[in-house]
Parts: structure tokens; sequence; C-alpha cells
């Protein structure tokens, strides 16, 4: 049985007092509230990450993620965060190739494929994040995009390495915009990364590999969301802010 998996996405957002408070919230809500076997992701600033960290340790179902790493594994890279530094302070996802950073920062297929590779080589699972912008889906060229990105930053792993990647997709027009994909859009394209990942590594592989729906989930539309066959959570960005949003979209699984 594949993990089912809600993260949050801190992104830019919340002092060190303030993600703290945040992340207290939500671990007592998660400790009372909720039973069912997920794995729930906080996934602050670098600035808050060791504090939250400590906060959040021992809690079996938290666990903590960093927003980005850099491809290198050290050297003049000055304002960076290497894998290495992350693993020294316990986290233990990253978020990786979020369309923020593909689009701001430039990152390439290849860089994500040289951070999956650290991360799975120092024992940090990545999610990685992968998704079409509006004009490609209107053209129809949305399915192809998606594989290309499995394919060029993924695909050289082996089946080990591969099912300890957790995938989130993301289309770049419904993130931060209100606009949420539909149960069809979101299954559609969930059923096609489950598949072309099936087409290199086999049926069986696939099936263990937890793919997350990211894109304005809600408390509202988590639920018919998550009930999609190949939608195993999601990534979480504005609602992740408030701590009983957050948590009603832990506890959005049937
Ligand atoms: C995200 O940025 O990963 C995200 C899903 O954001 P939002 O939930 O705010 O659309």
């Amino acid at each position: 049985m594949r993990q089912k998996i809600v993260a949050g996405n801190w992104k830019m957002n919340k002092t060190l007092d303030e993600a703290l408070a945040l992340a207290s919230e939500v671990s007592n809500m998660v400790k009372d509230e909720v039973n069912t076997d997920v794995q729930v992701i906080l996934a602050p600033s670098f600035i808050s990450l060791t504090a939250v960290g400590k906060l959040i340790e021992g809690q079996k179902r938290l666990a903590l993620a960093a927003q980005n790493c850099h491809h290198k594994t050290s050297g003049a890279y000055t304002g960076e965060v290497s894998v290495d530094m992350l693993k020294s302070i316990g986290v233990s996802f990253v978020i990786i190739g979020h369309s923020e950073r593909r689009m701001y920062f430039n990152e390439t297929n290849e860089q994500l494929a040289e951070k999956t590779n650290l991360l799975l080589q120092n024992n940090i699972r990545p999610i990685f994040c992968c998704g079409e912008s509006l004009e490609q889906r209107e053209k129809g060229i949305h399915i192809d995009f998606v594989k290309q990105q499995l394919t060029e930053s993924l695909f050289h792993l082996d089946t080990n390495q591969l099912q300890k990647v957790v995938i989130a997709y993301e289309p770049i027009w419904a993130i931060g915009t209100g606009k949420t994909a539909s149960t069809e859009q979101a299954q559609e394209m969930h059923e096609v990364i489950r598949k072309h990942i099936a087409s290199k590594y086999g049926e069986a592989a696939a099936a263990e590999v937890s793919i997350l729906y990211g894109g304005s989930c809600n408390p509202t539309n988590a639920p018919e969301l998550f009930a999609c066959k190949d939608v195993d959570g999601g990534l979480i960005g504005g609602a992740s802010l408030k701590s009983r949003d957050f948590v009603s979209i832990v506890k959005s699984f049937s």
C-alpha cells in the first residue's frame, strides 16, 4: 500500500515565532484528531527548520521538509543550503522543482536530477514537483510536457531509488490562483504519471509511488480530490498557513 501524504509548503511566509506557533497548533491537532495512517509533512523556511524540527521531534505522523536544496555538495555558492546541512538537522523530505523555483530561479530538469541524486544518497526523500502551464494545457501538450519533466529528472534512477521519490503534480495555472484542477483533470494526469512510471519500472513499482496533487487545494475540495484512484494526498500552499484548514485537509481521506 502506498503512503498517503499531506505536505504543507509554507513558502516565504512566517517569522520564526509564527512558524513555531503554527507548527505547535498543527502538531497538537494532528495528535488529537488524526487517526488515519497519513504522513503529515511541514516545510517551513530555512530559518525556521531547526526549531520546527525540534518541536515536532518524536511525533510519529509529522516529518520535516525543506523547500529547496542546492544541486552541488558544497562550495562557493553564497546564500545556498546543501543537502548535507539539511541532513544534519533531521530533514527527511525536500521539495524540489516547485514551479516557482523553475520560473523565478531557472531550475532545470538536469539540476533536478542532480538534486534527486544527492538527496537519495543522503537518505532524504525528494518531493518532486511537476506540472504544466495554462498555455501548454490549452495547446494540448501538457501530458508530453509532464512526462518529459519526469523522464529527464528521474528516469536515470533504479527502481529502489525511484520508489523513494514522492511526486507532486501541480498544474501551474492552479497554484495560488484559487482555480483547482477538476477531479477528472487531476485523476487523468495522475494516471498518466503512474503509467509513465510503469512503462519504465513496471506496474508493481509504479503502484508504490505516492503522487500528490497541488494547486489551490482546500478543506472543501480535498475530499473529492483525495478520493481519486491515483491521488495519494496533497502538497498544500496557501491553506497550509492556517492550522485548522491544513488539518481539515489532512483529515480529508475517506
Ligand atoms: C504550492 O505552491 O505548492 C501550492 C499548491 O500552492 P497553493 O495551495 O496555494 O495553490
